[in-house]
C-alpha cells in the first residue's frame, strides 16, 4: 500500500507540473528519434543533432534529403497528387543542418538589421524542424515557391487535403501562430507518421496541443495501471 501512495503522489506531482505549465514549457521532447520529436522556437535541437538513416527523396526539385521513411512517404504523396490532381509537386527544402540554418539566419539578420526582424521570416539555429529530417518545404515546378500563394494553388490545396493519408501535417496553419511561433506556411510539411496524422485530420489543432493531451493521455495511463497492480 506505501509504495502506491507514493508511486500516486509522484505521478501526481509530475502530472500537476506538466498540466498547469504553459504550452511552451510542458511540450514534451522526448523521443528524439521518433516521428513525434518536437521542435519549435521555445524547444530547440541540440547543435549537433544529426539524424541518422536519411536518403534523397527521389522527386524533383532541391534539397531532398530527408530520413528514411518521411523520404518514402513523400514519394507516395507526390505520386498521388500527379494521379489525382495531375500536378507536378517538387521539394525546395527538406534537410538543413544546423549549420545551414545558422548560415540562413545570418544571411537574414545582415540584411533587415535586427534579431526581431529577422525571426519574423527565419527560424533561429536549432529552432528549425528541417534539422530533424522529417520536414519539407514543397514547391510547385515554375511558380513561385514559398508563398502564401501556394495554399490557393491545385497543389496547395491538394496537399492540405491530402497530406495526411502519408503520415504528414499542415505544420503552421492559419490561426495557429500563438502555438507554433511561425506564420502560416501552407507550403511547410512535417512527417508525423500515420496514427498522428489522421488523428489531427479528423481533429485539427496545432502539433503542440496534440503532444500535449497525448502526455495528459499516458499519465492517465500510467496512474491507473499503477493502481491496478497494487489490487
Ligand atoms: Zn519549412
Amino acid at each position: 500500500m506505501g509504495s502506491l501512495v507514493s508511486t500516486l503522489i509522484s505521478l501526481a506531482a509530475a502530472g500537476t507540473m506538466m498540466l498547469s505549465a504553459p504550452l511552451n514549457q510542458a511540450a514534451p521532447q522526448h523521443d528524439v528519434d521518433g516521428t513525434l520529436f518536437l521542435v519549435n522556437r521555445q524547444w530547440r535541437v541540440h547543435q549537433y543533432y544529426v539524424p541518422e538513416h536519411m536518403r534523397q527523396a527521389e522527386v524533383t526539385g532541391q534539397i531532398r534529403t530527408m530520413r528514411e521513411e518521411a523520404a518514402a512517404a513523400l514519394e507516395a504523396m507526390y505520386d498521388a497528387c500527379k494521379k489525382e490532381a495531375k500536378v507536378t509537386l517538387t521539394s525546395v527544402s527538406g534537410y538543413r543542418s544546423y549549420t545551414k540554418q545558422n548560415n540562413i539566419y545570418q544571411n537574414k539578420l545582415n540584411s533587415v538589421g535586427s534579431k526581431a526582424k529577422a525571426d519574423e521570416y527565419v527560424a533561429r539555429p536549432g529552432a528549425s524542424e528541417h534539422q530533424l529530417g522529417m520536414a519539407m518545404d514543397v514547391g510547385q515546378k515554375d511558380k513561385v515557391n514559398l508563398s502564401a500563394s501556394f495554399g490557393s494553388t491545385k497543389g496547395g490545396k491538394w496537399v492540405r487535403e491530402n497530406c495526411w493519408r502519408f503520415g504528414f501535417i499542415l505544420r503552421y496553419d492559419e490561426g495557429w501562430e500563438d502555438v507554433t511561433g511561425y506564420n502560416f506556411e501552407p507550403w511547410h510539411v512535417r512527417y508525423v507518421g500515420l496514427e498522428a496524422a489522421e488523428a489531427l485530420h479528423e481533429n485539427p489543432m496545432p502539433f503542440e496541443t496534440y503532444l500535449l493531451g497525448l502526455r495528459e493521455e499516458r499519465l492517465y495511463a500510467m496512474i491507473q495501471g499503477a493502481s491496478a497492480g497494487e489490487e
